[in-house]
């Protein structure tokens, strides 16, 4: 496995991998890595001839009073787990790679990027989808990989895919649990165990709703109502929003009807987690 920490070497390896016809799988991520994020390069490498891996704690997409300086990181740890997953290239842009000067050009999905996090994070989406589309046209993927963790962020990547005619495919891969059903996320790291214990609510107040549906319920609101009082039982919890929307437009859902997302964030303590369940009915 090779680090390439350069924008121009990693597009002339591309360059060269594409001209001898390897397919090329890509799975961008802030790293600290876990299962969730080795699922995905696990895919690439069954999918695609070479795997390159990006990490890079991108600070367009963090807002000022949120964690982009305390974002763990462990590049060394990162390493291993990535080659024993069969990453073949780590791209690790410096913030002077990425945006050397002012970058005064941005890549937006609007609409769907204002709804959900979009909400309590204005500029999140927004970051996310110029970084997405920075590192497309740096690595130059056949395929790239995002996680059902993510939903409205993989929606808005697909989207810009379509929209803009990137030439590359998009795979988006289910969320990987602890044992306890908590959503991995880098972020877990975070928590004390006190807090740990905690957050599997997030995970028990989805199945709660999916429960509920299927005995029959068919109204967002009372599935909403009971997830906040479920979540509301601790006092570290503090709901950041419970949505029920299209699971392809993230329109709002009067009723319980097709294929639909169930999304929240909630802190645990100051730690915001995010976690999803899409339900076809
Ligand atoms: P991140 O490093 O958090 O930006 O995540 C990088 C990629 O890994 C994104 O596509 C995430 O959706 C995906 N991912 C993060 N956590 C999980 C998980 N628990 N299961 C599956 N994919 C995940």
């Amino acid at each position: 496995m090779k680090l390439i920490k350069s924008i121009t070497s990693m597009q002339k390896i591309s360059r060269i991998l594409r001209k001898n016809r390897k397919t090329i799988g890509f799975v961008p991520t802030m790293g600290y890595l876990h299962e969730g994020h080795l699922s995905l390069v696990k895919r690439a490498v069954r999918d695609c001839d070479i795997t390159v891996m990006s990490i890079y704690v991108n600070p367009l997409q963090f807002g000022p009073s949120e964690d982009f300086k305390s974002y763990p990181r462990d590049l060394k740890r990162d390493m291993s787990l990535a080659k024993s997953a069969g990453a073949d290239y780590i791209f690790l842009p410096s913030n002077k790679q990425m945006y050397p000067s002012q970058c005064l050009t941005s890549v937006e999905v609007t609409g769907i990027s204002r709804v959900l996090c979009g909400v309590s994070r204005p500029g999140h989406f927004k970051g996310v989808t110029t970084v997405v589309a920075k590192l497309f046209n740096v690595v130059s993927p056949d395929m790239a990989y995002f996680g059902q963790k993510d939903a409205q962020q993989s929606i808005l990547i697909q989207k810009m895919v379509k929209d803009l005619n990137l030439p590359l495919k998009v795979k988006v891969l289910p969320i990987i649990r602890e044992s306890d059903g908590l959503a991995m996320s880098s972020r877990n790291a975070y928590l004390t165990s006190a807090q740990r214990k905690v957050a599997v609510l997030l995970y028990k107040s989805l199945q709660q709703a999916k429960a509920q549906i299927s005995q029959g319920e068919r109204n967002p609101r009372k599935i909403v109502q009971r997830m906040k009082r479920l979540i509301s039982e601790s006092k570290f919890a503090t709901i950041d929003y419970i949505n029920i929307v299209d699971a392809d437009d993230l329109s709002e859902k009067k009723k319980i009807k097709g294929r639909v997302l169930i999304a929240l964030a909630v802190f645990i303590g100051k730690v915001r987690l995010i976690d999803n369940v899409i339900i076809r009915v």
